[in-house]
Formats: structure tokens, C-alpha cells, sequence
């Protein structure tokens, strides 16, 4: 592995003809907001390009421009399909992206932000104070002079702002919001995009209000935990945003825990912190992510799951 600059990101896509794009499992708005851009903009350039996530694209997402042209990894096992460059956006070690890592054998560049990369690419470009991908991407096509079109704006909008709460996270920086403002610029509308992205049925709304019934307060209210047990998620399916956010802002909360049964003996946490670094606390259990947002898979009950995890903030 190797760290490269700016510029040698930009000699490496200048000599690639073809390009294979991948983003993490259960893809979130900053996994495809990067991707559909960085797509767009190397179309531009003259690449073939191709897009495969090995999971599946979020239904909210369909709003966006290209979304059609992201391919499962079948893709990759019906087709023979030979690239010069395997580019990682969003994912911080090999196994987020699932079977497209052993379905491509071209050297692999990485582009992300998480502080817990695991620096399995060979080429990895790494800017762990950003508060996206998307405002990785964004830099890039500013710095490169590429042109930001309308489309690719508001994906880059869209991947920026989901990643740092619209701007609300200790993540936001000046240069965050100056990336969103050239995204707007580019014809980006934040209350389209917001609209889009937070609207919600009113039968899930009607489940929500039986999940906040497993809120559970700990630790002299410094800690808050919300459950999804196995028969709620088989509802939800992914679609699990906004739940850790109804106990995070409560005012004595440092730690907001999300516990997701996936099924009896497997708990997938999502984890975030207004102080506490909860990256440290999912790396024990073999997880990662930001320093206050954070993830990991338990393979206990979601009990099981929640005294383990207590016991280990201490
Ligand atoms: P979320 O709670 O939204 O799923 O994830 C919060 C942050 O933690 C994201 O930046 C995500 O990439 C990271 N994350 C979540 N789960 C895992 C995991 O199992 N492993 C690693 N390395 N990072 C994770
Ligand atoms: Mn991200």
C-alpha cells in the first residue's frame, strides 16, 4: 500500500482507459452520491467507466441521475470485463465491498475518509478530516477544473450532506460547507435533496412509535440505546436512518446506541458520540468508522449485544 498525492491520483486516472467503481455494502448516501459524480466526471473525461455495488441501491436513491447504470456483482461474473484501475470510494477495508474485490483483479486505488482505513489498497488517497466522500470528490473536480454539472452537484450534495446530519455533525467544516456551496452553485437544491432523502411513510412512522417504546437510558443518562428487534428489520429491510438521531439529541446523551437484530444471534450497531471516541469502542469488536460515528457487528442477541457493548464503554 501505498499513500499518493493529488497529483498522482490525477496522473493514475489520466492514464487509465477503463475504470471499475465500487462504494461499501449497504450503501449509504455518501457510498452513491460519490460514485454516480465521480462516474459523470470520468465519463466527461473520455473513460469507460463501470459501476458495481455488491449489495442493493436504496430505493431513495432513485431520484438521481446514472442510478440505473449501477450494476450487481453478477455483472462482473456474467461478463468478462478487464480494467485498468479498480477505484474504492467510501470504504475503509477490502471486505465492505463485498465479492467485487475477488471478482477484479486490477490494481486497486482507494479514495475515502474513514480514520479507521485499513489501508488495503494499493494506492490510497486518504483525507480523514473531510466530512464525505463527496467532499473528497467535490476538491477533486474543483482542484482538476472539472466541470460539475447539475446532476453531478446534486449527487455530490446529496453525499456530502447525509454524511455530516445537513450540516448539523461535528464533522462540518468551513471547507465542508464550501464544497456544498459550490454543489449548489452547480444547480444542487438542498430542500429538493432534503425532501428526498428524509421523507417517510406514514406506516413508518406508526413503527417508530413502537421502537421508541425500547428506548433505554444507562450510565446516568449518558448513554441511550434503540432497538430494532428481527421482526421490525424484516420490515425496515436497510432503511434504518433516523432512529439512532430520536435519542442522540437528548441532552444529557454522550453515547447513542442502535442495535439492529438482524437475526436471534447477530446485532449490527451503529454507534455515535457527542465526545466519546466510539470508533475506538466497534474496533474492539472488530468494527470502525469516525471517531463519533461509528460501526460493528455483535454475533449475539441484541441483550447480549447491549450489556457487551455497556460493559465495554465502561
Ligand atoms: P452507520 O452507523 O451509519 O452504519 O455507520 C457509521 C460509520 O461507521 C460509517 O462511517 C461506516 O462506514 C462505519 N461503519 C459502520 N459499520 C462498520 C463496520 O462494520 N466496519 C467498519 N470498518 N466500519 C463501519
Ligand atoms: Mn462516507
Amino acid at each position: 500500500m501505498s499513500n499518493i498525492t493529488i497529483n498522482q491520483l490525477h496522473m493514475a486516472l489520466c492514464e487509465a482507459n477503463s475504470i471499475l467503481l465500487t462504494v461499501h455494502i449497504r450503501p449509504d448516501g455518501d457510498a452513491i452520491g460519490s460514485m454516480l459524480a465521480f462516474y459523470e466526471a470520468l465519463i466527461a473525461q473520455g473513460k469507460t467507466v463501470h459501476m458495481v455495488v455488491d449489495d442493493v441501491i436504496p430505493e431513495k436513491f432513485s431520484f438521481l441521475k446514472y442510478i440505473d447504470y449501477i450494476h450487481d456483482v453478477s455483472y462482473l461474473e456474467t461478463n468478462a470485463i478487464s480494467v485498468d484501475m479498480l477505484m474504492v470510494l467510501d470504504a475503509s477495508t477490502y471486505e465492505r465491498i463485498g465479492r467485487v474485490g475477488a471478482l477484479c483483479s486490477a490494481p486497486i486505488f482507494n479514495i475515502d475518509h474513514h480514520i479507521s482505513n485499513t489501508k488495503f489498497a494499493d494506492y490510497l488517497y486518504l483525507k480523514s478530516n473531510f466530512a464525505a466522500t463527496g467532499e473528497i470528490i467535490t476538491y477533486l473536480c474543483k482542484e482538476w477544473n472539472w466541470p460539475i454539472t447539475e446532476s453531478m452537484g446534486t449527487a455530490l450534495y446529496m453525499a456530502i450532506a447525509t454524511d455530516c446530519g445537513f450540516f448539523k455533525f461535528s464533522n462540518t467544516t468551513a471547507h465542508t460547507l464550501e464544497m456544498a456551496s459550490y454543489c449548489v452553485a452547480a444547480g444542487a437544491r438542498p430542500n429538493v435533496v432534503s425532501e428526498t432523502i428524509e421523507a417517510i411513510s406514514a406506516d413508518r412512522l406508526e413503527l417508530t412509535k413502537q421502537v421508541m417504546q425500547t428506548i433505554g437510558f444507562y450510565k446516568h443518562n449518558t448513554v441511550a440505546t434503540i432497538e430494532l428487534c428481527p421482526a421490525v428489520m424484516a420490515i425496515l429491510g436497510d432503511d434504518t436512518d433516523g432512529f439512532v438521531d430520536i435519542i442522540r439529541n437528548v441532552d444529557t446523551v454522550d453515547i447513542a446506541i442502535l442495535l439492529k437484530g438482524e437475526s436471534p444471534n447477530r446485532t449490527r450497531i451503529s454507534l455515535r458520540s457527542k465526545g466519546t471516541d466510539v470508533n475506538a469502542i466497534a474496533q474492539q469488536f472488530g468494527g470502525g468508522g469516525h471517531i463519533r460515528a461509528a460501526g460493528c457487528t455483535i454475533m449475539k442477541n441484541i441483550e447480549e449485544a447491549k450489556s457487551e457493548l455497556l460493559e465495554a464503554i465502561g
